[in-house]
């Protein structure tokens, strides 16, 4: 289960490394430039370096840091590692979640009021240290996937693809079957009906929908985490995002040994060092643990 949950979390930073360079590029333009986009070479519109990851990463990094520190569910100590990523000027933040966190550094509020213009998927990418924190107890999970999202996104499509992602990334560490995943992107098709993937439109933007159809449309047409993450990030649009979300996903499900060594190698060495450990001390805490690691005398 631990080097399960590094999977996942590792997932998470190489997709987003990986889709980086090819961000807000067409799948024409990536076909001309790389042919196939399967290399972490770092570039892209942010001029990264080669392994060098962007908020995607950084911002489930402060989540995970905050919980670290109290050791317990702590929205307003997430809250103040946003404030603190968002002043140390990174590379990249999405305009919905510096608005977000600017209402918190004003108003002190946890929860951004209501807006139309939220159903980006900015709260939906950071979602992974918070299934990790709450493996186990799926009710608990969608409570925090909730209010962590609500500190910079409040739409219905963003809450319900935070819900589905987490239980995704939690059933796949837990064994599911690619059929019982399918089933949780069926649960939320049946409520949100725009989510449907089945006749993929090649959108992959930012947009909550068409990110989450894009990383369905490549998890369940491929068979290796290798394939669906170059599928997605050849996709281009938000492919740091899409990569993010889909390597959460597929490197739960697949599993660490199913990541190619040579993007995991390539990924910027303090952020690997600190992927890996919040992903051990994350489950460590977890409902999950307290059942399996610590249930003896
Ligand atoms: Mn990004
Ligand atoms: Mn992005």
């Amino acid at each position: 289960m631990l080097q399960r949950a590094k999977a996942a979390y590792l997932g998470l930073a190489v997709g987003d490394a990986l889709g980086a360079t090819t961000e807000f590029m067409t799948p024409n333009e990536i076909r001309a430039k790389y042919k196939i986009h399967r290399k972490i070479i770092g570039g892209g519109w942010l001029y990264l370096k080669p392994g060098q990851v962007t908020d995607d990463t950084q911002m489930s990094l402060a989540i995970g840091r905050a919980l670290l520190s109290a050791k317990r569910w702590d929205l307003a100590g997430i809250a103040d590692q946003f404030l603190v990523w968002m002043k140390s000027k990174p590379i990249d933040i999405g305009s919905t979640c510096r608005r977000g966190i600017r209402n918190y550094m004003l108003t002190g509020q946890l929860e951004t009021p209501y807006n139309d213009g939220d159903a980006g998927n900015g709260a939906a990418m950071r979602m992974a240290p918070v299934a990790l924190f709450s493996l186990g107890d799926e009710k608990v999970m969608e409570r925090y996937a909730l209010e962590q999202a609500h500190l910079t996104h409040n739409h219905p499509f963003s809450d319900a693809a935070c819900l589905t992602v987490g239980k995704m990334v939690q059933r796949a560490l837990l064994g599911a079957n690619r059929f019982e995943l399918h089933e949780l992107t069926r649960d939320l098709v049946d409520h949100h009906g725009n989510f449907r993937f089945n006749k993929y439109s090649g959108n992959a933007t930012a947009y909550v929908v068409d990110t989450l159809q894009t990383v369905f449309h490549y998890l369940f047409s491929t068979a290796s985490f290798e394939e669906c993450l170059i599928g997605v990030v050849n996709q281009g649009g938000d492919a740091d995002t899409t990569g993010a979300i889909a390597g959460m996903i597929a490197g739960g499900f697949y599993g660490l040994d199913d990541i190619p060594n040579r993007w995991l190698k390539k990924l910027n060495r303090e952020v690997r060092a600190e992927v890996e450990a919040q992903a051990l001390h994350l489950v460590r805490l977890s409902p999950w643990a307290a059942r399996n690691l610590y249930a003896q005398s």
